[in-house]
């Protein structure tokens, strides 16, 4: 049997050196109060074990690794027919970018740059009563912990900031791909992106992915057996900003990062791995959390290949 508690603590002393590098994301004044230096890691295996290492006190914002829950609730209300509202090419631009929203007609690439996610919320918003509500109870029940709550001020911050996000979600307006009211729902959209958890609750909350698209904790099918390889697929091909090919390369798992410095890591019926460590490279992934996913992967011989 595999020890993962062991690896896990090789891990800490491998990114040592890594923790203080990179700058924390200060683009959303209330992000930018994250210390530098935590680093947490957590694995959640498909036979219900869960190993953890580092500073398991760290609470964080999942960000953009919220593009994943918004999507996997957007599937299992529309599912193929929201492909006609957002593309499955990676994006090969900053996850923020507004120009290819211009030459395609205002349809995002992929669901896990920011136009992609804000176009499924606004398809999510059209069917659920109590948006935010509703997905909070998802990672309530998920993470196992019906505490999570949603950090207000992080989702005011960001709300207060949304000039970016907001155009984007106007310029998709005008050609005819948004439903809702846009302010109604890019304030969804950064309640999700300020729900607070710690890693391994992160990695109990999209455990689903590497378990056919069941999750244990909260005993629902979340997705088929074969939208979870698909949505797996799309992650690795487009979950790391424009830096997907580079994590692929390194690590050779699906994964999805967050400007928080979350990432998650999915080995298909093995495990779901996620990670926490704000400083971030220059396209926006943490540094260390990189370097511990890559180095897990060498050490467990993980990669799907
Ligand atoms: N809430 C952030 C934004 O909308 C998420 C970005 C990210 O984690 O990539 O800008």
């Amino acid at each position: 049997m595999t020890d993962y508690q062991a690896v896990l603590d090789r891990v800490i002393d491998h990114i040592e050196p890594l923790r203080f590098q990179g700058k924390v994301a200060n683009y959303i004044p209330a992000l930018a109060e994250q210390p530098l230096g935590q680093f947490s890691i957590a694995i959640q295996t498909t036979d219900g074990q869960s190993y953890y290492a580092g500073d398991m006190s760290a609470r964080f914002t999942v960000q953009s690794v919220s593009k994943v829950m918004t999507l996997t609730m957007a599937l299992q209300r529309y599912g193929d027919e929201l492909w006609q509202r957002v593309g499955k090419e990676p994006s090969g631009t900053a996850f923020n970018s507004l120009t290819q929203l211009e030459f395609e007609n205002g349809v995002p690439r992929n669901p896990f740059i920011n136009a992609g996610a804000i176009v499924t919320c606004d398809a999510l918003y059209s069917r659920l009563g109590a948006p935010i509500h509703t997905m909070l109870e998802h990672y309530r029940a998920q993470s196992g912990n019906d505490k999570v709550k949603i950090n207000k001020r992080v989702a005011q911050s960001e709300f207060e900031h949304r000039y970016r996000n907001a155009a984007m979600a106007y310029l998709m307006k005008s050609f005819g791909n948004f439903n809702n009211e846009v302010e109604e729902v890019l304030w969804s959209y950064f309640n999700y992106c300020a729900i607070e958890l710690d890693s391994l609750e992160l990695a109990k909350t999209f455990s689903y992915l590497s378990n056919q698209g069941y999750c244990q904790q909260s005993k629902q099918q979340l997705l088929s057996a074969k939208q979870t390889k698909q949505l797996n697929s799309l992650l690795f091909t487009s979950g790391l900003y424009d830096a997907a090919g580079d994590f692929a390369y390194r690590v050779g798992m699906p994964g999805k990062s967050g400007v928080s410095g979350a990432i998650i890591a999915v080995l298909p019926n093995e495990f779901t791995v996620a990670v926490c460590s704000p400083g971030l490279d220059k396209v926006g992934n943490s540094v260390a959390g990189i370097a511990a996913l890559e180095f897990l992967s060498e050490e467990l011989g993980t990669a799907i290949f």
